[in-house]
């Protein structure tokens, strides 16, 4: 086991920098997931530290050895791919045992280990089969356990579970979650699925467009996102971003106006006319159903709260069982914007229907707008 440490690697293919100034250190037996959209560059951070890209600058250590110019198969880094990658003339024996073999290991404390591995991830009555005689998740567990029986030092997961249908993945990012605790081997996962990230990860580090955007643990990045980007990638369903205006202490939106608590004008020293982003996640916005909304007695003790009602338009209604999502028209400055709501199953609602909804400054994230840096809280 070892810990990883990236110091501002860079990585070029032609006149595209794939990524840029990638630092960061995971420390030994952590569980670190990689998370971030399609071309971020998350593989190709992952086939850097296994030795299958090189860097143009930075440097890359595997415990306490410099290893920019050590080939991919003396870093002892064991990488699962995406699509298994398993021999497919080779028995499930065969494929556990491939890397021990390469490595000249005898073939008692072959025979011992594969076993002991396969009893582990519970595919020890598939030993004689060829993986096209495997399901997906069994022939995944036959690519995990290829891994380690290595044991290697560092376990590299390249979106392991997205060939998977959701049910088997569930249960395997479970059983994965479970086998780190078990083996404790340093892991690097790579994933685009923000709900693989949160259940997993001991850190995430989220990227956008080559660079890191932040590093934290899931609750850390959650709470107290860095930017616009990390608040609406992280959370589903994602975080609502609303353009508001700064007009005379309070942000419009809309016709409508949230008056700016004087804690939050102290720290913000907004200019009249300043443009703000406000996030607030669909779970969070309270609202009132359409007989209430009508109400007029309600809105102005909401006023009198200083809390902003909003008319908005039901256009979508999703129930997710518990829950029921619903999408939202809300008249916005010039254009109209969606907003979601997710609220109990319980709540009977229907396209057309007209919701009043709140927002609350102790639920809410403001981001400048131009930079997408977290302003507040
Ligand atoms: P992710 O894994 O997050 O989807 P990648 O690391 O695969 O992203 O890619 C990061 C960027 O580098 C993308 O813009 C991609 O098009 C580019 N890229 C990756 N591999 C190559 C390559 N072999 N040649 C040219 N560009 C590449």
């Amino acid at each position: 086991m070892a810990n990883v440490r990236l110091e501002n690697i860079t990585k070029r293919y032609q006149n595209v920098t794939a990524i840029e100034n990638i630092s960061f250190k995971i420390p030994d037996g952590e569980f670190w997931v990689l998370v971030g959209p399609s071309g971020c560059g998350k593989s190709t951070i992952m086939r850097t530290i296994a030795g299958l890209e090189t860097a143009n600058s930075g440097n890359l250590y595997i415990g306490d050895n410099l290893v920019n110019n050590i080939p991919a198969r003396q870093r002892d880094v064991a990488m699962v791919f995406q699509n298994y990658a398993l021999y497919p003339h080779m028995t499930v024996a065969e494929n556990l045992a491939f890397g021990l073999r390469m490595r000249n290991v005898d073939a008692a404390r072959i025979k011992e280990r594969v076993e002991t591995v396969a009893r582990s991830l519970s595919i020890d009555h598939l030993l004689n089969r060829k993986p096209k005689q495997l399901s997906g998740g069994q022939q995944q567990r036959v690519a995990l356990g290829r891994a380690i029986a290595r044991s290697p030092k560092v376990f590299l997961l390249d979106e392991p579970l997205s060939n998977l249908d959701s049910q088997l993945r569930d249960d395997t990012r479970a059983e994965l979650k479970q086998l780190h605790q078990r083996l404790g081997i340093t892991t690097v996962y790579v994933t685009h699925d923000q709900v693989e990230a949160m259940t997993l990860a001991d850190k995430i580090v989220v990227l956008n467009k080559g660079k890191i955007q932040q590093i934290g643990s899931p609750q850390s990045i959650y709470a107290k996102p860095a930017n616009r980007m990390v608040a609406a990638f992280l959370g589903n369903p994602a975080m609502n971003i609303l353009p508001a205006i700064y007009v005379n202490e309070s942000f419009q939106l809309g016709n409508q106006f949230l008056a700016c608590p004087p804690s939050l004008q102290k720290r913000l020293h907004p200019k009249e006319g300043q443009g703000f982003d406000l996030g607030i996640r669909p779970e969070n916005i309270e609202f009132f159903t359409p007989s209430a909304a009508e109400n007029d007695d309600l809105k102005r003790d909401l006023w009198a709260l200083e809390k902003v009602p909003l008319d908005v338009e039901v256009k979508v209604v999703e129930p997710l069982g518990r829950e029921t999502l619903i999408r939202a028209s809300l008249p916005l400055l010039s254009a109209e914007t969606t907003v979601q709501l997710q609220v109990p199953a319980s709540v009977r609602c229907r396209s057309g229907d007209r919701l009043t909804v709140q927002l609350d400054f102790d639920r809410l994230f403001i981001f400048d707008p131009s930079t997408g840096e977290a302003l507040y809280p």
